[in-house]
């Protein structure tokens, strides 16, 4: 059987990242099931353990890193977040192809470990600054001082956006869902 291969897809929080994975998902025809990281971040209340995450204390995660089980690992605003290397290669070896949603730095260390011909990267951008704070407010989940703070931190990733394969500016999501399928679709036929 063909091994599948990792969907890497990183972003800024309000770019819209949640409904084109939603819908990348809903699409039988790519074959992608997600991968469920560990965190140990406390659950939001509609967030299921082994659906959303795997909740761990510091303790697991950092026995986790100990036994070399991430393929990477990383921390983001006072929480850790890893993907487990088993739970990937297992569903690799299935012949899945693997959706992986993470940060710049742990998507970094990911293309540094696995062959580049396993991976499709790509970022997904807004169209601007001022775009994305407009959506955050709009989105209404976070106060004004921590929209300011994601809108720098987006400013500090974008400077590596050029790691990725590819990147797709979000101005329209449709037009957006459509490019990132036929980026799998080319990919699965290549
Ligand atoms: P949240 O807490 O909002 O679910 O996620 C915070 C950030 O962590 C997001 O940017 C998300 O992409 C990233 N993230 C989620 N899982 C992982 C992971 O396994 N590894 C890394 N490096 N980042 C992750």
């Amino acid at each position: 059987m063909k091994q599948g291969f990792i969907v890497l897809i990183s972003g800024p929080s309000g770019v819209g990242k949640g409904t084109l994975i939603n819908s990348l998902l809903a699409d039988k025809s790519l074959n992608l099931t997600f991968s469920v990281s560990m965190t140990t971040r406390k659950p939001r209340p509609n967030e299921k353990h082994g659906v959303h995450y795997f909740f761990v204390s510091h303790e697991t995660f950092l026995e986790n890193i100990e036994r070399n089980n991430f393929l990477e690992h990383a921390q983001f605003v006072g929480n850790r977040y890893g993907t487990p290397r088993d739970y990937v290669y297992t569903l690799l070896n299935k012949g899945k192809n693997v959706l992986v949603e993470i940060e710049v730095d742990g998507a970094c260390q990911l293309l540094n470990s696995v062959p580049k011909d396993q991976v499709l990267s790509l970022y997904i951008m807004p169209p601007t600054v001022e775009d994305l704070i407009k959506r955050l407010r709009h989105r209404g989940s976070e106060d004004e001082a921590t929209i300011m703070q994601r809108a720098e931190r987006f400013k500090e990733e974008v400077k590596y956006k050029d790691l990725y394969q590819w990147t797709i500016i979000n101005d329209d999501l449709q037009t957006c869902i459509d490019e990132v399928k036929a980026l799998i679709r080319g990919k699965i036929n290549s």
